[in-house]
């Protein structure tokens, strides 16, 4: 085949995919999306317990108002750089976990300031982990340095080293409180991660608990600020699980393709979203940008995950 006939096989199949499906012209209410994700929680100790003994608020109050996937994966690497990647860029691939690259595609972020003309805190990553900062930039030769979204990672903002997930809230509540909220935020919060690195059982279970508190005050802060209320998608997930119990070192570790470090969580809220549903099909964290370029209209050609439509088939 030559190369123009792949490369015009290749423009017609992303346009398929990304341009001109029937969701496209479905007008949705959302114009705000944030990602929040849990570092490295293991689904055994969050909805995989089905008594919710470590996250009672997201169990008894979030889950009710939105629809969970059951049946979520982190099909790539299963590191948290390679993770927060796939959820930014759409697609899955190998890069340094120490934040020593950048990610090999643009990001949605970067779609949408482009698409948008937009500045660039109308997109913003806020992290409590400071090599995160690497995801606000690409190593695309076209869009290096270009359309970069706000970055705030790391306890200064500054992308070194590792801040409390507390004075990251400060930062995340700040910024849905403000009046001119940005359109799209991805948030991380580490605690769960550091702790279970730690090989602490009682401070991984506590922090379970703590990021359970967080989610509710992120999902109480869009509902306080008339800009978001009723027009903000909140997607709840992580970067990676843990190893199954008696696999390896368990709970310390993370990396591997076995089912716990596999097995993650998505729970979605928002006006368009059905409440109390729970999807049990196969879904992965590169479905979660390409959902929200669609959900937005931009145009995300990069982006290898499917829209999750069946999100939206029920009935509101
Ligand atoms: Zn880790
Ligand atoms: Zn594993």
């Amino acid at each position: 085949m030559s190369k123009l006939t792949l490369g015009i096989l290749l423009i017609f199949s992303g346009l398929s995919a990304h341009g001109f499906s029937q969701e496209k012209h479905i007008q949705y209410k959302s114009e705000y999306f944030v990602i929040l994700v849990i570092d490295g929680p293991r689904y055994t100790e969050t909805y995989g317990d089905t008594s919710c003994t470590y996250i009672p608020n997201i169990c008894n109050t979030l889950m009710p108002q939105g629809t969970f996937f059951s049946n979520f994966r982190n099909n790539g690497p299963t590191y948290t750089v390679p993770g927060h990647t796939a959820l930014m860029t759409g697609i899955y691939q190998r890069i340094s976990n120490v934040g020593a690259g950048l990610p090999r595609n643009p990001s949605l972020f970067q779609y949408y300031i482009k698409e948008r003309h937009t500045l660039n805190t109308d997109a913003q990553i806020i992290a409590s982990k400071g090599k995160l900062n690497v995801l606000s930039n690409t190593k695309d030769r076209t869009w290096n340095n270009k359309f970069r979204p706000y970055s705030y990672c790391g306890p200064n903002g500054n992308g070194l080293s590792y801040g409390p997930d507390l004075e990251t809230m400060v930062k995340v509540k700040e910024t849905l409180l403000s009046a001119t909220p940005p359109h799209l935020m991805m948030v991380n919060l580490l605690g769960v991660d550091v702790n279970g690195h730690g090989n602490d059982w009682k401070k991984y279970l506590d922090n379970i608990k703590y990021t359970d508190a967080y989610t509710l005050e992120i999902w109480n802060a869009i509902q306080e600020n008339p800009m978001l209320k009723d027009k903000t998608t909140l997607f709840i997930t992580n970067d990676h699980g843990r190893h199954t119990e008696g696999h390896k070192n368990g709970f310390v570790n993370h990396g591997d393709g076995c089912d716990g470090c596999r097995h993650i969580s998505l729970l979605v809220l928002g006006p368009d979203v059905p409440k109390n549903q729970e999807i049990t099909t196969e879904a992965e964290m590169i479905d979660i940008p390409v959902t929200i370029a669609q959900m937005l209209h931009i145009g995300f050609p990069t982006g290898k995950g499917r829209f999750l439509s069946e999100i939206f088939t029920k009935k509101l």
